[in-house]
């Protein structure tokens, strides 16, 4: 895969993208991730990139220009067109279901704004995608981008060892995950729970699906809806609900 980052700041990316799996992905070659200061294609006396609104108010707004011919730069030799994803507080909510939509593609390019936001026109006639990383204002697109990207590079083949599944995290089958315990068994007044002690691995695979039901159930009953039940597992579900066990 390939990843490109439109930013103003992209010193910011240096440590993300060299640390941890994304600067492992990146080593063994599963993704490039470049960034590219759009500054640089701000053809004017001061490579201004950005100017004040039509109608006043505050804050700047980007320009067109430079997006476009370093979007235009970036895709004239490309094969296939690429996705070209805006980051944007309006865009729609990022999900992990988008995220495994987006590890299938071979090319995405990334918009990071800045500033009051962009001119209007990038969002009508050049981008693909819009998203959001949550229902709060950030000064800068870089952040959700990083976020993003960490969370679909993650999903590429080879790049978790299989000591870390991408199945069974949370959110991966539409559930959040069961509760991890490591050494010691014992760590001062609190244990273990006896079943992963116990070497059964049916009835390990079993508690462990009921503690994902029920930590679902009681953190984010709204994604119980479009999870993949069993009737059995609804009908259990439901009478907890019922008894007020929760
Ligand atoms: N005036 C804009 C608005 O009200 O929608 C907010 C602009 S914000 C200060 C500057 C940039 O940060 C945005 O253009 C976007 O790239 C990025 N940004 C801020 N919050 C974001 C979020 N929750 N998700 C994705 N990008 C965000």
């Amino acid at each position: 895969m390939r990843i490109d980052v439109l930013t103003l700041f992209p010193v910011m990316f240096e440590g993300v993208f060299g640390s941890s799996i994304l600067g492992k992905a990146r080593d063994k070659g599963i993704v490039s991730l470049n960034t590219v200061n759009f500054r640089e294609y701000a053809h004017n006396k001061h490579n201004t990139v950005d100017d004040y609104p039509f109608g006043g108010g505050g804050g700047m707004v980007l320009k067109p220009e430079p997006i476009f011919a370093a979007v235009e730069a970036l895709t004239a030799t490309a094969e296939r067109p690429p996705r070209i994803v805006l980051m944007c507080p309006q865009g729609e909510p990022f999900t992990q279901r988008k995220a495994e939509e987006l590890s299938g593609e071979e090319h995405l390019v990334f918009v990071c704004g800045h500033y009051e936001g962009y001119d209007e026109r990038i969002r009508e006639h050049l981008i693909t995608d819009e998203l959001s990383i949550g229902d709060y204002v950030l000064t800068g697109g870089e952040l959700p981008a990083m976020v993003v990207i960490d969370s679909i590079v993650r999903l590429l083949p080879g790049v978790l060892g299989n000591e870390q599944s991408a199945v069974t995290d949370s959110f991966g089958n539409g559930l959040l995950e069961y509760p991890h315990y490591t050494r010691p068994a014992q760590f001062r007044e609190w244990g273990v729970p006896d079943m992963l002690l116990s070497g059964h691995h049916d009835h390990i695979a079993k508690w462990r699906r009921e503690q994902s039901l029920l930590r679902t159930l009681r953190r984010r009953p709204d994604l119980l809806d479009a999870a993949e039940l069993t009737p059995k597992e609804r009908e259990w579900l439901a009478k907890l609900k019922a008894n007020g066990e929760l």
